[in-house]
Parts: C-alpha cells; sequence; structure tokens
C-alpha cells in the first residue's frame, strides 16, 4: 500500500459537529474529498442540510444533516441514531461545534460560564459517549476534538476565561478518553488551531478591530489562519495513515505559541 492510499476515507462514515461553516465546513469537505461519506450535526437546520448537499454535489460522497445541539443528550442520541439508520456504522466523528463569548471575568455570569462548558466539553463527552458505543460494536474508530491553541495560553488582549476552562479541559479529556478506550481501537486526537479566519474571529474583530493588530505582532507567519488549513490535519488523524498516532494534540497557529 502506497503512503498516500493510507489517507484514504473510502467507506468510512464521519459526524462532524458545526460542520456547516468555518472550521467544521473546511473538515466535512476534507473528509469527503478522502472518500468518507459525512453527516453534518449542528443547530441551525438550513445551513447544516446547504452544507450536505453542496459536499454530496461536489465530492459524490453520500452526506446526511442532522438538527443537534451538542449540548443537549437527547439531540446527540438522536444524532446518532440517525447516522447509524442512514449509514449502518460511524467512524470518525469530529467534535468540533463551539462557541466564544467574550465578556471579561469580573463580567462573566456563572450562566455564560456554564454555557460555553457545556457546549464546548460537555457536547465533545455527550457526542463521543454516544458515537463511541457505535464504533467499539464496529471494532474502533477515530475521534478528532477542535480545541485550541488556547488550551495552553493565555490569549492576549481579549478576555474568555470560560472558553480558555473549555479547551484546557478538552486536553485532559482527550488523553483520559485515550487510556480508556484504546482497548476498543479508538484513537482519540486534538488539533489546536491558532487564530482562524470564521464567523467567531469575525465576531470578536467587530466589537474590537484592534485584536488583529495584537495577534498578528505575535505570529511567526503574518496572516490569520484558514479553515483549509485546519482540513489536512483532520484527514490524516481520521485516517490509516494516523494508525499508531493517539492521545496526542497538534497545534496549527502560524508559530504564534511559540513566540
Ligand atoms: P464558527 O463560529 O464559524 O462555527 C461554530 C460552529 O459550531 C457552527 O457550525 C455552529 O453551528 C456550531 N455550534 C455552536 N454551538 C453549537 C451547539 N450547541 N450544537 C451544535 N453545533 C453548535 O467557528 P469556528 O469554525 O471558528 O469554530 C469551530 C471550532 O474551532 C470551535 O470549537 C472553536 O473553539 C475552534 N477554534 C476556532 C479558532 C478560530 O480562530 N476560529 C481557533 C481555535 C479553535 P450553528 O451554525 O448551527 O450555530
Amino acid at each position: 500500500m502506497s503512503v498516500l492510499d493510507r489517507f484514504q476515507l473510502d467507506g468510512k462514515t464521519a459526524i462532524v459537529t458545526g460542520g456547516n461553516r468555518g472550521i467544521g465546513n473546511a473538515i466535512a469537505h476534507g473528509l469527503a474529498e478522502a472518500g468518507s461519506d459525512v453527516v453534518i450535526a449542528n443547530r441551525d437546520a438550513d445551513s447544516g442540510r446547504e452544507a450536505a448537499s453542496e459536499i454530496a454535489e461536489e465530492t459524490g460522497v453520500e452526506t446526511l444533516a442532522v438538527s443537534a445541539d451538542v449540548s443537549d443528550e437527547d439531540d446527540v442520541r438522536e444524532m446518532v441514531e440517525a447516522t447509524v439508520d442512514e449509514f449502518g456504522t460511524i467512524d470518525i466523528l469530529v467534535n468540533n461545534a463551539g462557541i466564544v463569548l467574550a465578556e471579561p471575568a469580573r463580567e462573566k455570569s456563572a450562566e455564560d460560564f456554564r454555557k460555553t462548558l457545556e457546549i464546548n466539553l460537555t457536547g465533545a463527552f455527550l457526542c463521543s459517549k454516544y458515537a463511541g458505543e457505535e464504533m467499539i460494536a464496529s471494532d474502533g474508530g477515530s475521534i478528532i476534538n477542535i480545541s485550541s491553541m488556547s488550551a495552553y495560553i493565555a490569549n492576549h488582549p481579549q478576555t474568555h476565561v470560560d472558553y480558555q476552562a473549555s479547551k484546557g479541559g478538552m486536553e485532559a479529556f482527550k488523553n483520559q478518553l485515550a487510556s480508556e478506550w484504546a482497548e476498543y481501537g479508538i484513537r482519540i486526537n486534538n488539533i489546536n488551531p491558532g487564530y482562524i479566519e470564521t464567523d467567531i474571529i469575525a465576531n470578536l474583530l467587530s466589537d474590537r478591530p484592534d485584536l488583529e493588530e495584537a495577534w498578528l505582532d505575535g505570529m511567526l507567519q503574518d496572516e490569520l489562519g484558514d479553515p483549509d488549513d485546519i482540513a489536512p490535519l483532520a484527514v490524516y488523524l481520521a485516517s490509516d495513515a494516523a494508525s499508531y498516532v493517539t492521545g496526542t494534540s497538534v497545534i496549527i497557529d502560524g508559530g504564534y505559541t511559540v513566540r
């Protein structure tokens, strides 16, 4: 088998939470280009359906759109059931859905703090728990969490202590789950992006345009990243090319965290 053959995902099924836009959408496209059928799972039904049919048209794989809030256990259970009904199996789960709430710590409500953890971290747990049962039943799979460089650093000069807590937690979550589920052939890895141009970043910059200059000052590469910079690593981690890779985290940040 050639090196490139090991990246092929033909016959696999992937769920990408938040696959309707941003980083999740680029990853969903990438997995489909590598041959995987793709389930787009997010809250907004219209954009989920649109993304799913666009990917099917462009790549020829089968797709499904499921409306689900990842912090709602019933929604997650139904998302997994719908996937298994349609495709019979789940081989790849990308826990990508996430939010940023930008209030400073002193103004942050407990409700907002909990909301960020519920979506960014509990959501990843719930999706892993239910999709993981299907992976265990079919001899394994690959779970990829979209964490952040924020797991390791304080972002400056903006403020989102709840986001930091959620992404820091995602590192420990990944380590433990990789350890518990290695025996089932499930690999669990994190991708830790830096500043990538999506709606999250656009929203932060619309309130505080000054942030961009501060971010660019801190980067080795003088530009924000693109969602397409993240997708190739997701394809690698999902595929047999990464069969000996589990419990790890990979930063993609244009050199921000080393400066
Ligand atoms: P976007 O705002 O473009 O996309 C966020 C996605 O998450 C949307 O698809 C949204 O779906 C989905 N989502 C949010 N809440 C829920 C929920 N409760 N249930 C289901 N889906 C939900 O952001 P990004 O693409 O930038 O972010 C994707 C991930 O990447 C996040 O986890 C983020 O923390 C991480 N990340 C992003 C970085 C960046 O610079 N952009 C840097 C580091 C990490 P819907 O449209 O239905 O609301």
